[in-house]
């Protein structure tokens, strides 16, 4: 469903992909590996078709609409309750506020957030808050969903929990994920495949090895 093929990428005269190669299968997860600065964000940018690659090029076989993003900041309004942050994005899609409401509630639920709909985003502790940025991705029903480094502000504990829920989620619902991570012990547990994306021995030149694993 998403393909990239031969990208190559710098900023200005600075190299950071070389030549690379990625694809993500219908309902798979995938997983980004690579130390800082090795261009995973500007590799998630250029598949979310917020920059173009100079050379190469990157096939979806869905719109851009169907494009989820979870991010490690999450995009929650404090002035909203976690209902309204959920329902917000559907109603921009065109749903009625009362449907959107409704929608939002049945998502926060499916998080195990039963009952929390009313609180304001400050009022929810840092996991609670993860589910919610969750239940506002999927309430728009991606078809692949990009993560980076979503959980990276939650403890091991915490962290464990929420991404085994969003397994068991994106599963059920056929969602693909593109999960980017620094954490190589993460992606071997979670993905169904591993990307690495080095420096290599000279600046800023990456390439990206597929490894397949059994999960
Ligand atoms: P990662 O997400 O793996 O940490 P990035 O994609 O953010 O890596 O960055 C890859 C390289 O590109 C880094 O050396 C970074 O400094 C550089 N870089 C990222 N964004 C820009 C930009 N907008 N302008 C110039 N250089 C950038
Ligand atoms: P509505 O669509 O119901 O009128 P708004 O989004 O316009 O809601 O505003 C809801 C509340 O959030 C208001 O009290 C408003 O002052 C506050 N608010 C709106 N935008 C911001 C912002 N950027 N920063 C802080 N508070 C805001």
């Amino acid at each position: 469903m998403l393909e990239v093929r031969g990208l190559v990428l710098g900023y200005g005269a600075t190299p950071v992909l070389e030549g690379v190669d990625l694809r993500v299968g219908e309902g798979e997860f995938v997983s980004l590996v690579g130390p800082s600065g090795s261009g995973k964000s500007t590799l998630l940018r250029v598949i979310a078709g917020l920059l173009r690659p100079q050379v190469g090029e990157v096939r979806r076989a869905f719109p851009l609409e169907a494009l989820g993003f979870l991010f490690q900041e999450d995009a929650l309004l404090p002035w909203r309750t976690a209902r309204e942050n959920v329902a917000l994005g559907l109603r921009i899609r065109g749903l009625p506020r009362r449907k959107a409401l409704e929608e939002a509630e049945a998502w926060l639920r499916r998080l195990g957030l039963e009952g929390l709909g009313d609180r304001y985003p400050h009022q929810l502790s840092g996991g609670q808050r993860k589910r919610v940025a969750l239940a506002q991705v999927l309430a728009l029903r991606p078809r692949l969903l990009l993560m980076d480094e979503p959980f990276a502000s939650l403890d091991a504990i915490l962290r464990t929990q929420v991404t085994r829920d969003l397994l068991a989620l994106v599963e059920g619902e056929g969602i693909a994920v593109l999960l980017v991570t620094h954490d190589l012990e993460e992606a071997l547990a979670l993905a169904d495949r591993v990307y690495l994306l080095s420096k290599g021995p000279r600046a800023r030149i990456a390439e990206v090895y597929p490894v397949t694993l059994p999960r």
